[in-house]
């Protein structure tokens, strides 16, 4: 039977009402085997998910600080999910054992994984489910992705079709016998992992909203959801900022050609969005634009040289100077007698000063400058390749919003203009941009 994988995000396992909610969606499609699960996340704005209290919890710990307050709150969620979903689970007691550990000392990765680990125990009693532990199967490499030889292992685990399994989401091994974590929001890497391990039909990711938005609910009031999205698009997307879920969890999926349906655990009958390897020609032939994604806080390194064009190597040197002080670089774009290299301000703190330094000694540059508070935004959609106009759009509408264009840029692909602005329009850019494709 083709089956399903199907993750549920925190929000969605939260507490004994939410997991019930996640019961019911299980229950509805035979086909959904296969199940993930996050650590409980917030019950409401106010409070703390349980990973951000375990890893305070570690931090305390090795400070020799009483963790009493935060460890009660990690000990009553569980217990309100135990208790209350009528579980005799040895996870309550496993729980205070934990406690000691934390206390007697600990990795950080392993204390942050149990939250993971805890939640999928008790959903597995919950669901009569076979509980898969993924510290046994999947060896997370130093360079944080998965060694491939971890999806033979874990579709072994997954073999039987007629099973029911419950994967905690978040960690592996790391190949010393340690859990190791993903970075935050890792439980969508592992889903995607199981999904491409047990060759699943589609990998579902149940969240809190009706799936992805066309541009930053922040910024735009009310953007529709995106019914269908490429991984090429929404690899874009996510790149520019879209919040998403989690950007390394497209890749395992990606390769194997299974499609991702993002769903909301409090409204299951909304559609949401799927993401699939090739976009029908209808979907393209009807959509314009796929999203509007865009990020701040850019610096732009601008240099001028008359005749760098014939200097031989230069950009080549020019981007060696970032790579030595491990700078990756967003955009480069360039014109005879000038370069400029466009950096994440988060990737530049405190590599400035030596960077500028490196270019005027290596390159002597007539004219160097920085240029600060650039944000980009990305206009993303498959379709624009074969539309005429989707540029002449753009900048009208830019132009109507009286936003000066500091960068423009367009990839091989077509699949994406990238416009840089002043961080101080970026918001009126966006919804600029947002309803001349897509309407008020
Ligand atoms: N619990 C982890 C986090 O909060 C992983 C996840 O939920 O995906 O980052």
């Amino acid at each position: 039977m083709d089956r399903i994988v199907a993750k549920f995000g925190g929000s969605s396992v939260a507490d004994s009402r939410q997991i019930g909610k996640v019961k019911a969606i299980v229950d509805a499609d035979p086909r959904r085997r296969i199940v993930v699960v996050s650590a409980p996340g917030k019950r409401q704005a106010a409070e703390a998910k349980i990973t951000d209290l375990l890893y305070l919890c570690y931090d305390m710990a090795n400070m020799s600080t009483d963790i009493c307050e935060p460890f009660g709150l990690i000990r009553d969620r569980f217990a309100e999910i135990a208790g209350a979903l009528h579980l005799s689970s040895a996870v309550p007691d496993e729980i205070d054992q934990f406690g000691k550990k934390l206390l007697r000392g600990c990795s950080r990765d392993f204390a942050a994984s149990r939250g993971e680990y805890f939640s999928a125990r008790l959903i597995a009693e919950y669901l009569h489910a076979d509980f898969v532990d993924p510290a046994d199967y999947l060896l997370i490499r130093p360079n944080n992705t998965i060694d491939p030889a971890s999806y033979l292992k874990l579709g072994d685990r997954l073999s039987d079709p007629g099973a029911l399994y419950v994967i905690a989401g978040f960690y592996g091994h790391d190949g010393n016998g340690e859990v190791k974590t993903f970075s935050r929001g890792g439980s969508d890497i592992s889903g995607a992992i199981a999904a491409r391990a047990a060759g699943a039909l589609l990998y579902e990711n149940w969240t809190d909203t009706s799936g992805i938005l066309m541009a930053d609910p922040r910024i735009v009031d009310n953007p529709k959801t995106i019914d269908e999205i490429s991984f090429r698009e929404i690899r874009e997307m996510s790149y520019m900022g879209a919040s998403v879920f989690h950007d390394e969890a497209i890749l395992p999926v990606q390769e194997a050609g299974i499609p991702i349906c993002i769903k909301n655990t409090n409204r299951p009958g909304d559609p949401g969005t799927r993401i699939s390897p090739q976009l029908s020609e209808q979907t393209i032939a009807e959509t314009e634009v796929a999203g509007i994604a865009g990020r701040r806080n850019f610096s732009m390194i601008c240099l001028e040289k008359t005749l760098m064009n014939k200097e031989v190597g230069f950009a080549h040197r020019l981007l060696g100077i970032f790579r030595e002080q491990g700078v990756n670089f967003e955009q480069c774009p360039s014109s005879i007698d000038a370069i400029s290299v466009i950096v994440d301000d988060a990737n530049l703190q405190g590599l400035e000063e030596i960077i500028i330094a490196q270019i005027q000694q290596q390159l002597l540059p007539d004219k160097l400058y920085i240029e600060k508070n650039l944000a980009l935004i990305a206009v993303v959609g498959e379709g624009m390749v074969r539309t005429v106009g989707i540029a002449a759009k753009t900048f009208t509408a830019l132009k109507n919003g009286g936003i000066n264009v500091r960068v423009i840029s367009q990839g091989a692909s077509e699949m994406n203009i990238i416009i840089g602005v002043s961080g101080d329009d970026y918001e009126k850019a966006v919804q600029s941009l947002y309803a001349a494709f897509v309407g008020q």
